[in-house]
């Protein structure tokens, strides 16, 4: 075992940004995100009031909204892009526009993915882009594109426009030598995604790792599946970049697994994820020459492992094809912690309109609220900042 550990305990570091009233601001929100409860009635309430028009969007945006979101627009974003790289903490623009349904729709959004790949040029502030493909694509077509049938006129009419929506994020991002990150979402869409990424990969990644695609490692295949693509990308003559996560969707997958009566494809536990995320990490450090990746987690146990890691193989920390993210508003401690020892880190800054981010703020609020979630860990990380700071 390595000696090598990071103080990610060091709570003056993870919230030197954080005035005392914002700090106690965050202590109540999380609190609140602590009772599954109040969480529960909170996001279903958030909802329906949104769903009949209610003016609750300037509650939203006052609370949930401020700890976990950069603003409305990319404009709003700028004293938070500025912020975090004060504190050499790079961030990645999300427009987080979920739930869309129309062409019209798909192309404003693909437009305003490439206002942020064009924003990042301008600021070395902001390290990678990143899209979610359900942003700009039908879900039933990604669905039927993953399925394996044979696609009928219109539905191929419609797979053609996703694939060159696609194709002009990653072109754009080519042109101007801007990496960007293709989001994992659900398994019974994800081939069409990885399809795509890979194509694109396969593109735009000869010179450097430019297009990233995202395995969540909490499915029980994307173990091999990694080994298979670094493998086929190094046949190919490309460089094959991953960000790896353990995935947001567990209880979406398990329960559609069960309703249609097909074997889960997520690990039957915890451990069982965290094995496996561990051991991307190791597998993706021993090739570190000829891919890059990202590790995009809050767990402090894999952040601490590929940092020893990484000091084990002698990889500086700043080596240019090793990457850690968060999320705005959570694993600060570990942001800020691998900023100060000089790694390469970043922070997802997501951003839209107040009504459209819902779903994300709702996937937030959720993952905080189980027991052994995130939201204890930064509640305790607080608390002690506050009673640093005798405020408590
Ligand atoms: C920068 C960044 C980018 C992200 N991008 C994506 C993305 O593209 N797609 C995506 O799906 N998610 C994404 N996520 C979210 C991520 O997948 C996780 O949901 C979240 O980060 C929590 O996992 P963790 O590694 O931080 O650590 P932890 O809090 O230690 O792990 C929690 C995770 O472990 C897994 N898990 C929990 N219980 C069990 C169980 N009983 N059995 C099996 N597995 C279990 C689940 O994946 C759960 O989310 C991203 C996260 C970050 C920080």
């Amino acid at each position: 075992m390595s000696e090598f550990t990071l103080d990610f305990q060091d709570t003056e570091t993870a919230f030197a940004d954080k005035s005392n009233a914002q700090l106690k601001e965050k202590y109540r929100l999380f609190k609140m995100l602590d009772s599954p409860f109040l969480n529960a009635i909170g996001s279903t309430a958030a909802k329906f009031a949104l769903s009949i028009g209610l003016p609750v969007e300037g509650l939203i945006k006052a609370t949930i909204f401020e700890q976990f979101c950069g603003g409305e627009s990319i404009e709003e974003c700028s004293l938070t892009v500025e912020a975090l790289g004060r504190s050499g903490i790079g961030t990645i623009l999300d427009y987080s526009v979920e739930g869309k349904t129309t062409d019209e729709d798909f192309d404003n959004t693909k437009d305003e993915i490439i206002r942020t790949i064009k924003r990042a040029k301008d600021d070395p502030n902001i390290p990678f882009a990143v899209f979610k493909v359900t942003g700009i694509a039908p879900l039933g077509t990604l669905e039927r594109m993953s399925s394996k049938k044979k696609l009928d006129a219109k539905s191929q009419a419609k797979c053609e426009r996703i694939q060159n929506r696609v194709n002009e994020i990653c072109e754009y991002a080519y042109s101007l030598g801007q990496p960007v990150f293709i989001d994992a979402e659900d398994s019974w869409i994800q081939d069409a995604i990885d399809r795509m990424a890979t194509e694109m990969m396969e593109r735009y990644n000869r010179e450097k790792p430019l297009i990233y695609n995202t395995l969540q490692m909490y499915r029980t295949d994307r173990l091999k599946h990694l080994k298979e693509l670094r493998r086929q990308a190094q046949l190919d003559g490309y460089i094959y970049a991953v960000k790896l996560v353990r995935g947001a969707y567990m209880e979406k997958e398990r329960e559609r697994a069960a309703e249609k009566g097909y074997p889960s494809p997520i690990h039957v536990s915890k451990a069982a994820t965290d094995a496996d995320y561990d051991a991307a990490l190791e597998y993706c450090l021993k090739h570190v020459e000829d891919m890059a990746f990202v590790a995009g987690t809050h767990n402090e146990a894999s952040t601490q492992f590929l940092a020893a890691k990484m000091y084990e193989r002698g990889i500086s920390p700043d080596h240019p094809h090793v990457f850690f993210s968060q999320l705005y508003g959570m694993g600060d401690n570990l942001s800020y912690i691998l900023a100060k020892n000089k790694y390469n880190v970043s922070k997802y800054v997501p951003y839209g309109p107040v009504a459209d981010a819902v779903p994300y703020l709702i996937r937030r609020a959720e993952e905080n609220s189980s027991a052994a979630g995130q939201v204890s860990r930064e509640l305790e990380l607080i608390a002690r900042e506050l009673k640093r700071r005798k405020l408590a």
